[in-house]
């Protein structure tokens, strides 16, 4: 192989969806590209006028951005190239690599008829015909595919995959409307891309073997091919609908983080050793795509899980907060101005039990609540009047309290109780009820400071002024 410099690519059809299989083999051109310092395209191949809508495509582009997978160069259109693909047609027909074969559709029946009886894949009689009828009658253009020998694929993850020649049928290489056809289209784009690796699902193994006589006929050289195993579900079949996701926005709108699905899609498939949390910069030094492995992945939730707890454990408040507020909105719930700052300061206080989005989200509602808050029966119950009293008590020592962090309301707390002769637990559960409406809270000190001194004392006052 020469040494060019590096150029991957991710080849997406618009499907309407992402799936996660299509992020992961982003991710790995990408790291492949970024290891090797070289380049990292996208094409959109939306032949499929039908299905690749303007939506569809932007299903792509902006599963990508989430995923924080940049391109380096604009993306190309296959659609867009077309003609392109039919001039390489016609130097491949100059060459005698393809020839127009004229069979009617009724031709075509039989022989496909005669081949299966036969045990043979189809051949067309033109091939060795020297015969061209001109443009008056229908054809298609063939490719003139070896009979004999085998192809062979050096695969960077399967390695060496021989496919009988013989097995080959004449790929047809412009459909009679002058349409290109997908394996020529994928060739000619990737060379005018300057492709240096083709890595893949596995499922294009077969095609490899077709586009690799395309390269050959055309004179030239032939990319590194990579094919990735699939990802299956965690019981091991193919991932699908009932295994939970499979689309890359499923997973964000399940509240992962992005660069958690980086660091978990770059495990599925390699390793680096047993290292299971590691940033994009190491992915970049230690990846290299002959190390992926080619039995299929499994799709491990709890792995998912604890990788992405670890990332919303790192993650800048302020951008959790943000992401934070869209989930409630989402919801329906629009938060009101100065909400923000109450996120900022509930989030640290509560993001290390959560394994997603969704479940910080959750862990957040109490400190977002409107005043004044509904009581539970259970927490109405608690405030006897002698609780009450003692609460009152403490609402005027809070609201002289010095300083309104954890350290110094749990001493403050602490205080309190040792003054009241009384134990934390006398008062402690109606407290939690009155600030948190009953909702999940961190401790009481922590509770306070997500509220605020101001909201504290108020939700404090509400309770006590409630008539029984
Ligand atoms: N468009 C193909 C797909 O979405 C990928 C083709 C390729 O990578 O060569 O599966």
């Amino acid at each position: 192989m020469s040494q060019r410099p590096v150029v991957t690519r991710i080849a997406p059809s618009p499907t309407g969806m992402m799936h996660i299989g299509t992020a992961r083999t982003a991710l790995f051109n990408w790291l492949y590209a970024r290891h090797t310092g070289g380049k990292f395209l996208i094409r959109v191949e939306d032949t499929d006028r039908e299905r690749s809508t303007e939506e569809a495509v932007k299903v792509i582009f902006d599963g990508m951005a989430w995923l924080g997978l940049e391109a380096d160069e604009p993306p190309v259109f296959q659609a867009q190239r077309a003609d392109r693909h039919r001039e390489v047609v016609a130097e491949l027909l100059a060459r005698g690599a393809a020839y127009r074969c004229y069979m009617t559709v009724e031709e075509l029946a039989a022989e496909r008829e005669l081949a299966r009886a036969e045990g043979r894949v189809v051949r067309s009689p033109w091939r060795d015909q020297a015969a061209d009828l001109g443009d008056n009658r229908p054809f298609v253009v063939r490719f003139r595919s070896p009979q004999e020998g085998d192809t062979v694929v050096r695969d960077l993850v399967k390695g060496e995959v021989r496919f009988q020649n013989r097995q080959l049928d004449d790929l047809i290489l412009l459909r009679s409307d002058g349409s290109p056809n997908y394996n020529l289209a994928v060739v000619v784009d990737d060379h005018d891309m300057g492709v240096t690796h083709v890595i893949r699902g596995d499922d294009h193994l077969n095609n490899a073997a077709r586009q690799s006589l395309i390269w050959q006929a055309m004179g030239w050289e032939l990319p590194a091919f990579a094919h990735l195993p699939l990802i299956h579900g965690p019981d091991g079949a193919k991932l699908s609908k009932r295994h939970g996701a499979q689309a890359v926005s499923e997973f964000d709108d399940m509240g992962y983080l992005p660069e958690a699905m980086r660091n978990y899609l770059a495990r599925l498939g390699w390793g680096h050793g047993d290292d299971e949390i590691f940033s994009d910069a190491q992915a970049i030094q230690w990846f290299d795509v002959a190390d992926v492995v080619s039995a299929p992945a499994r799709l491990d939730w709890a792995k998912l899980n604890h990788i992405n707890n670890h990332y919303i454990r790192q993650a800048d408040a302020g951008r959790l907060a943000k992401l934070t507020a869209d989930i409630h909105a989402g919801r329906g719930w629009a938060l009101r101005p100065g909400d923000d700052e109450v996120l900022q300061r509930t989030i640290p206080l509560v993001r290390d039990g959560a394994k997603t989005m969704l479940e910080l989200a959750d862990a957040t509602v109490f400190a977002l609540k409107p005043r004044p808050l509904e009581l539970p029966e259970k927490a109405l119950a608690q405030l006897t009047e002698e609780t009450r009293q003692r609460l009152a008590r403490l609402r005027e020592r809070l609201a002289a309290a010095a300083s309104w962090d954890v350290p110094g309301l749990e001493a403050e707390l602490r205080d309190f109780a040792e003054a009241e002769g009384v134990g934390l637990g006398k008062f402690g559960p109606a407290l939690r009820a009155v600030l948190s409406g009953g909702s999940p809270a961190p401790d009481l000190a922590g509770a306070m400071v997500s509220l605020g001194h101001e909201e504290a004392i108020g939700r404090i006052d509400d309770a006590l002024s409630q008539v029984r």
